[in-house]
């Protein structure tokens, strides 16, 4: 018998190794293993697949033990992989990197490192009494000691029993292996809960004033977060230590308890009960029931506030109703507090969320509580998608236009609302996609019937939607003389007056503002490509103007070609640079920044949302990130500094996102009382994106993007391929690509574009030139691209001179 054995390698291929026969009643498909690899490398892989065709090509080696009583890896997630790997084109060992949490990824020179107590009794089992005994003498053994010593048919057991006691912890990660956090949470005992005691206790306590005052803190804070209070709000609330509270607990008065930090999540400011549907909720979720009846997907496109959560959290319930599981995506940012104690309140423990930001010890236990079950709601970003789920019922993927679905680095390069709708047809399961502004993809598969479609097109209590203003960025002209060049003096006006009725101010520019494109500053007219009817950027290393699909390189213009005026400029402008002329015409203004660079840590962003939320910012000046879940009722003002350069960035889909990220953007205002105002800068105030955007229009954007489109066989007319390549010594990387180029010259029924200079063209002393194909939507001519494509790699890459450019595949690039 042979096994499949996916090692976490960047390797093209699966290797198989010899199942020897003490093994062959023992393994399964989804289980870890312990292989060499080489002279003395060992690795612990998991087995994809069992069967008996010996390999021609090499000698097989034996597998050396197994590490898993039962699979950590399901079929179903095995076949998902399958797909991803080939689908997106990674290595089996880089999807493998990708789903699997640290503690699953053991190698045979893993140091298990004793943390158990040497004098407590356990009740170990005999093979891992043996175990104990040498961890405790050596304070450390290998993956491989600890086989030797117990044998292969007890290995997994005795290690699973090491860890469920929490003795062992893996010394890579030098992080314990599966320690739930805890926190200190405080409650009144029960015999205090009535008035009468409870004034009786604070009588009582006035003799002890630090006492009373913890007493006093503690219950503002219960009725404020109902009834959870952690030790450590509670101490600064009081400004008190751990012993006085302790103190109280002696006394009876409070009770100390240790619980999972996951449990800890705050309380929704929602009362879950009494929410009804609206007509226009109640005829949308009947049409989507309908529609799911007779299509695996349908797409939700309704206006932001019109209630979509709400219609999702329905489906969740049904969904478990039936015994099944739910998955809802959102994008990489789009998971706050607000939707978690939202989501918390309806699905209590059952609700499993991954944050983008979690520790190891989070991913296990995510992990192990959507394998046993335990999670029946799993909320989170793309990587949502790994859990090992039993049976999944439905998969909700919330704004399912954005771009951050798409993983850029590193491999596998995977669109998780895409892969989410494979993963659902494994398990027969639904999809909905929700969104405000649908991407062209999805409305293309309503048009051609294969996803339902319902509209929810008013705002819940038929809040108005933003009124949108167009402002000429020519205007600016009447402000430079004051430094300024940014802030028109119409928008001056509007924070000006937001802040005086107490509203804030969210101001917006894009990170692609940071591209340098040349504009006229008349008309907003931008240079295009003539091959690939996309914006020009400006390179300053060439003093040129570069297409980065095709490669062409024009001078710099002087006059305009559309309006015959000489007043072209070179722009980009940063967030930084407009925080900081904001501060300058609103001295008095608290002004924040939210934008990657600003929201490094795991927290910053928490407690800019915090600030936010209590009112403690008045303008945020933001890039994308401000155009997610941001649900504040205060912001009565929006502004777009620049929307000539949403509207020019160098992409075929740049007037998609444009159109997507204002519409977003504006959502934010208003979203309570509709009194909200959007202001958009603009030279090129005549460009139809800010038409439609100004009636919110979608369907009017896609009926002429669709065409446009269709015109230059872009997706959803086509697949595009990315083929980036990377040196440090450009003429390698031009090199390399070229080759690859001229190969592809032979494959027929494609279109290649390139090599050219990325839009960013070096990084980090790399210099990367791309290759874009365009292919025909034919999963046969793909699948022979795609093998093409791997084949022309290696041999590239075999070529000596070739052997350190990086040669990276992007399938559906975003
Ligand atoms: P969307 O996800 O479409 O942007 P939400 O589901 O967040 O919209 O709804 C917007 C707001 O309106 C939320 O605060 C939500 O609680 C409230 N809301 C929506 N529908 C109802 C309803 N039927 N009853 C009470 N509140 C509702
Ligand atoms: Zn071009
Ligand atoms: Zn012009």
């Amino acid at each position: 018998m042979f096994a499949d054995i996916i090692l976490p390698l960047n390797l093209p291929q699966i290797l198989t190794y010899g199942v020897p026969h003490e093994m062959q009643d023992l393994l399964r498909p989804g289980m870890r293993v312990e292989v060499a690899l080489g002279k003395n490398k060992q690795y612990a892989g998991i087995v994809e697949r069992l069967h008996n065709e010996r390999p021609e090509a090499y000698m097989v080696k034996p597998i050396k033990g197994i590490i898993d009583e039962d699979p950590v890896v399901n079929e179903k997630q095995l076949q998902f992989w399958r797909w991803i790997q080939q689908y997106y084109m990674a290595a089996p060992g880089e999807v493998m990197q990708a789903a699997l949490p640290a503690h699953l990824k053991l190698m045979g020179e893993t140091r298990l490192e004793w943390v158990g107590e040497n004098d407590v009794v356990y009740e170990w089992s005999d093979a891992a009494y043996l175990a104990t005994e040498s961890l405790i003498l050596k304070k450390t053994l290998t993956i491989s000691e600890l086989r030797n010593i117990v044998g292969v048919r007890h290995f997994a057991a005795v290690l699973n029993e090491l860890l469920e006691n929490e003795v062992i912890a893996i010394n890579e990660t030098l992080e314990a292996i599966y320690k739930p956090r805890k926190e200190k949470v405080v409650r009144l005992a029960a015999e205090y809960k009535e008035q009468p005691a409870l004034i009786a206790l604070f009588d009582q306590l006035s003799r002890a004033p630090k006492q009373l005052e913890l007493l006093m803190a503690y219950t503002e804070l219960s009725i404020k977060l109902k009834g959870i209070v952690r030790q450590e709000d509670l101490l600064a609330r009081a400004n008190a230590s751990a012993a006085q509270v302790k103190a109280l607990a002696d006394k009876g008065v409070f009770i100390i308890e240790e619980i999972n930090v996951d449990r800890l999540i705050y309380p929704s400011v929602e009362n879950t009960k009494e929410i009804v549907f609206t007509t226009a909720q109640q005829t949308a979720y009947d049409e989507l029931n309908v529609g799911l009846k007779e299509k695996n997907v349908a797409l939700l496109h309704g206006v932001t506030g019109s209630g979509k959560t709400l219609l999702y959290i329905h489906k969740i319930k049904e969904c478990i109703a039936a015994g099944k599981q739910a998955i809802l995506l959102l994008p990489e940012i789009g998971l706050t507090t607000q939707l978690v104690s939202r989501l918390h309140a309806y699905f209590g423990d059952i609700l499993g969320v991954y944050h983008s930001h979690f520790s190891n010890n989070e991913r296990v236990e995510i992990w192990e509580k959507v394998r046993k079950g335990a999670y029946k709601v799993v909320v989170g970003p793309r990587s949502a998608l790994w859990l090992p789920y039993n049976d999944i019922g439905i998969i909700i993927a919330d704004e399912e236009h954005d771009g951050s679905y798409k993983q850029k680095d590193p491999a596998p390069r995977f669109h998780a609302r895409d892969a989410a709708i494979y993963l659902a047809s494994l398990f027969d399961a639904k999809v909905i996609l929700g969104s405000a502004t649908p991407s062209v993809e999805s409305l293309h598969n309503v048009q051609h019937s294969k996803y339902a479609y319902v509209a929810l097109k008013e705002r819940y209590l038929g809040v108005k939607m933003p009124e949108i203003e167009v402002i000429n960025a020519k205007s600016l002209e009447k402000v430079r003389l004051r430094g300024i060049k940014m802030v028109t003096p119409e928008l001056q006006a509007a924070i000006l007056e937001a802040l005086q009725h107490r509203k804030q101010v969210i101001l917006f520019q894009n990170r692609r503002g940071y591209t340098p494109m040349q504009l006229c500053t008349v008309c907003g007219w931008v240079p295009q490509c003539k091959n690939c009817a996309v914006s020009l950027t400006y390179h300053k290393s060439t003093d040129k103007l570069h297409c980065h699909y095709c490669g062409l390189k024009t001078n710099v213009t002087k006059t305009c070609h559309s309006c015959g005026s000489n007043s072209l400029v070179s722009k980009s402008f940063g967030t930084e640079k407009i925080e900081e002329e904001v501060q300058t015409i609103f001295p008095d203004a608290r002004v924040a920044r939210m934008d990657v660079d600003s929201m490094r840590g795991k927290h910053s962003m928490k407690e800019l949302l915090d600030q936010l939320e209590k009112r403690k910012i008045d303008i945020l000046v933001g890039t994308q990130m401000v155009v997610k879940g941001l649900d504040f009722p205060s912001v009565g003002l929006v502004g777009v500094l620049s929307a000539d350069s949403l509207l020019s960035y160098p992409d075929f889909r740049v007037n998609e996102r444009a159109f997507q990220l204002m519409e977003q953007v504006s959502g934010r205002a208003g979203r309570v009382d509709g009194a909200g105002k959007v202001l958009i800068q603009a030279y090129n105030i005549q460009h139809p994106v800010l038409q439609w955007v100004k009636n919110h229009d979608v369907h009017a954007f896609y009926k002429h993007e669709i065409k446009f489109r269709e015109f230059f066989s872009y997706p959803p007319f086509s697949r595009l391929l990315k083929i980036t390549f990377r040196h440090q010594d450009e003429p390698k990387a031009v090199a390399a690509a070229t080759q690859l180029a001229e190969a592809l010259q032979a494959f027929a029924g494609i279109a290649v574009q390139g090599p050219g200079p990325a839009i960013v063209p070096r990084v980090r002393n790399q210099f990367i030139y791309e290759i874009w194909i365009k292919s025909p939507k034919d999963n046969k001519v793909l699948s022979e691209l795609k093998h093409f494509l791997k084949t022309q790699k290696q041999s590239i890459l075999a070529n000596k001179g070739n052997a350190n450019v990086q040669i990276i595949f992007d399938v559906d690039p975003m």
